[in-house]
């Protein structure tokens, strides 16, 4: 195999499109036992949620044209071109926002498709041998490849590079060693009725304590049943990160009660994301290690916060390996 991709998030799943265009073959792995990421989507009782990325907004042409593809496809809709803010009163600044048929989780799976992935595998060694690199997961499993690309997050990256004793360039690792992310602890509700949240059936800035909070079956992607999803903001998640659940849980459906109207909550559950979103971005869209074999890195992280920094990152990258293996 050319290359091998660690991450099925929307990096690394584009980055694999990108490269098979350019008649490069990928193999993806991933961790988790579902692809895609902060691109999550999950049930609760008849309904369902997003549990990390809420909606899609697209400011670059490269990104638009993505979108317009996933739109003509039927995976994207129009969600709405604003939301209500925290009084309730509908902020409407033109901008488009897309949200996903089915929920978030369905875009990663279908792009998925169209590559070759494997789920379960996760890496934990990487060490440069004559024509590229030995890899190996946490099972004792072997992969060989020209190249690699790292997507996860760059702490969870440097976790393996470091404890692996990949030889990677001290300068390097200076800078990969400079990111950070913020934190996201998500309370998902199901009510027993839909919410009474303003249209579009989300509030952005709902209180210091809350950043977002949408209800699903409005959005759209929940026919099921309402579901809400509150993230809550930076400041309270890192603040609260290791606090047991029902008192996280709590805390956040205090700050949304007044938007319940008489719905009653069924079930609740709580996502703590330890790698939300990057604090700051790195210059170039994607990185290419020194002096090793090919090991190109890339994310939100370096393409950009949101999904369309990680889907420029993964287009990025693709271009710097194929530079590198041609
Ligand atoms: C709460 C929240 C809300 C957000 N809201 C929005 C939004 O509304 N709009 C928006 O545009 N963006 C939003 N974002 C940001 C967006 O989700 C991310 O920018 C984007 O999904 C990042 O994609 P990625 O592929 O770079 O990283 P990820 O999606 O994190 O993918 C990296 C993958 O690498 C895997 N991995 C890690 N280590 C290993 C290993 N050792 N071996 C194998 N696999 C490994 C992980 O399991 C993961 O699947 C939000 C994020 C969060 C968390």
């Amino acid at each position: 195999m050319e290359i091998l991709i660690v991450g099925a998030g929307l990096t690394g799943l584009v980055a694999a499109q990108a490269l098979h265009r350019r008649n490069l073959s990928a193999l993806v792995v991933e961790k988790g036992r579902l692809v895609g990421g902060r691109l999550a989507t999950r049930g609760l009782g008849a309904g369902q949620a997003d549990t990390g990325a809420q909606f899609i907004t697209a400011r670059t042409p490269a990104f638009q044209h993505m979108l317009a593809e996933w739109e003509a496809r039927g995976l994207a809709y129009l969600w709405s071109h604003g939301w209500a803010d925290a009084a309730g009163q509908p902020q409407v600044d033109g901008h488009a926002r897309y949200a996903v048929h089915g929920g978030m989780q369905s875009l990663a799976r279908e792009l998925a498709q169209a590559s070759a992935v494997q789920i379960n595998v996760k890496i934990s060694a990487l060490s440069p041998v004559r024509d590229g690199w030995q890899v190996m997961d946490t099972q004792g499993r072997i992969y060989a490849a020209r190249a690699v690309l790292l997507t996860a997050p760059v702490p969870q990256a440097l976790t393996f590079l470091e404890t692996g004793r990949t030889p990677v360039h001290a300068a390097d690792l200076d800078l990969l060693r400079g990111f950070s992310y913020t934190t996201c602890l998500t309370g998902l509700f199901l009510l027993d009725r839909p919410s009474r949240l303003p249209e579009p059936g989300a509030i952005q800035t709902v209180s210091p304590k809350v950043m977002w909070a949408a209800d699903n079956q409005r959005k759209g992607i929940s026919p099921g049943g309402a579901v809400l999803t509150v993230h809550a903001s930076p400041e309270f998640s890192s603040a609260n990160y290791d606090a047991p659940e029902a008192e996280v849980l709590a805390a956040l459906l205090h700050e949304v009660k007044p938007w319940l109207g008489p719905a009653q909550v069924a079930e609740a559950r709580l996502k703590r994301w330890r790698y939300a979103q990057p604090n700051q971005t790195h210059s170039e869209a994607s990185l290419t290690a020194r002096g090793i074999p090919p090991l190109v890195f890339a994310g939100d992280a370096f393409g950009g916060p949101r999904l369309e920094g990680a889907a420029l990152s993964g287009l990025a990258a693709a271009a710097a390996l194929a530079n590198l293996l041609h």
